[in-house]
């Protein structure tokens, strides 16, 4: 059943809205199909033919419906659901009495019809006011009202707290997959806004963040915070020589090494279209260095190749220690100082910012 896996996709992280609508849909179906069936031989037994017959149709539309969204056709699998509560509950409001309580699927049809992919908000408006009306005037008209057949009570107990507890239970399913949807909406647009799309590393913004929240660690007397700003070599001759695309694909292999070769505390982030700024929290100068010029190594050893001919990278790196009293701005400026430093004595090389400029 293709729609009961994008539910379960949901409740793990998707965020497919009419997949999980349908899935719902499909899984209620199957459940009402079930419970029909076991009302079939229940109101046979307490010989109310009447409720029996009603419930083998049930079971047929419920059928027919979960083969509809199968295949397509959700909008004819719905009107038949909506048609088949509808009238299953006045019947049995009226066969049976009020106490039945199958009027309370009546109810769901009102979250039911919210939630559905109809586009038009008149006409969830036009549903929802009509059924809140109807379920109200049946209210009125059979909560005191004689049943034409009298079951059991017990049965009618039975069937009350089964109604009920049914009732329950589907909302709670609702609200939870809308739920789950709605955070991992959530979680996904969070990602996204403090993603790079191309490198999936930290973009400029998010990363601000980062170090301005450092800064303030250090300030109250944490480590030593190191900045590392990057910059590929000749990265126009790659795009010029090999194409946008091996341009990006350098980009992606350079945000990997970099990645990889620093510690888990630490942050990358895309800086700028070639640039990267690497966070070093807790490490001082001589440490700073030491894996700056380790990620210089693993990204000249990145092997790109393209069209048989190897596209040599290498990158500029320089490095500055946020003195106290300075801003993230001031440091990542001698940062970019010694960056251009390293740019003019003949890039690929790790260069140390001097204190204060
Ligand atoms: P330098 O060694 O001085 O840094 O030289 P450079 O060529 O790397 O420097 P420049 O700033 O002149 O060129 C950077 C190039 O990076 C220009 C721009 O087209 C390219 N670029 C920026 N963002 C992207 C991107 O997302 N993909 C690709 N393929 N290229 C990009
Ligand atoms: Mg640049
Ligand atoms: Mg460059």
């Amino acid at each position: 059943m293709k729609y009961i896996q994008d539910l379960v996709k949901t409740l793990q992280g998707g965020t497919n809205t009419n997949g999980v609508f349908l899935g719902l849909l499909t899984l209620v179906t199957v459940i009402a199909a079930v419970a029909h069936l076991i009302f079939i031989f229940l109101f046979d037994s307490a010989g109310v033919a009447w409720m029996a017959r009603a419930n083998v149709a049930s079971v047929l539309v419920y059928a027919l419906s979960a083969m509809l969204i199968q295949n397509g056709r959700h909008m004819l699998a719905m009107a038949l659901i909506v048609g088949e509560i509808l009238l299953h509950g006045i019947l049995a409001v009226v066969v049976i009495g009020w106490e039945s309580g199958f009027h309370y699927y009546i109810i769901l049809i009102i979250p039911v019809a919210i939630l559905s992919n109809f586009h038009q908000t008149w006409f969830k408006a036009v549903v929802v006011t009509a059924i809140g009306v109807l379920y109200m005037v049946l209210d009125f008209i059979f909560r005191q009202a004689t049943p034409l057949d009298a079951v059991p009570e017990t049965m009618l107990q039975g069937l009350h707290y089964f109604n009920q507890a049914s009732t329950l239970v589907i909302l709670a399913m609702l609200a939870t997959a809308y739920y789950r949807l709605v955070a991992n909406a959530e979680a996904r647009l969070r990602h996204q806004a403090c993603t790079d799309p191309l490198t999936q590393l930290q973009n400029r913004r998010f990363a601000m963040e980062v170090a301005q929240h450092e800064a303030a660690v250090f300030e109250r007397g944490g480590r030593p915070l190191a900045l590392v700003l990057g910059d590929v070599d000749h990265f126009k001759r790659i795009n010029d020589v090999h194409g946008h695309e091996t341009g990006d694909t350098a980009l992606k292999a350079v945000a990997q090494a970099l990645r990889e070769g620093v510690r888990e505390i630490d942050h990358v982030a895309r800086w700028g279209g070639e640039e990267f700024l690497m966070l070093l929290p807790s490490t001082d100068e001589a440490e700073a260095l030491a894996v700056s010029e380790r990620l210089r190594q693993a990204i000249e050893q990145i092997d790109l190749v393209h069209q048989h001919q190897l596209v040599p990278i290498s990158i500029t790196l320089g490095v500055s220690l946020l003195a106290k009293g300075e801003t993230i701005e001031q440091a990542l400026a001698r940062a970019d100082q010694a960056l251009y430093k390293g740019k003019t004595a003949g890039r690929n090389r790790v260069i140390l910012a001097g204190h204060g400029s």
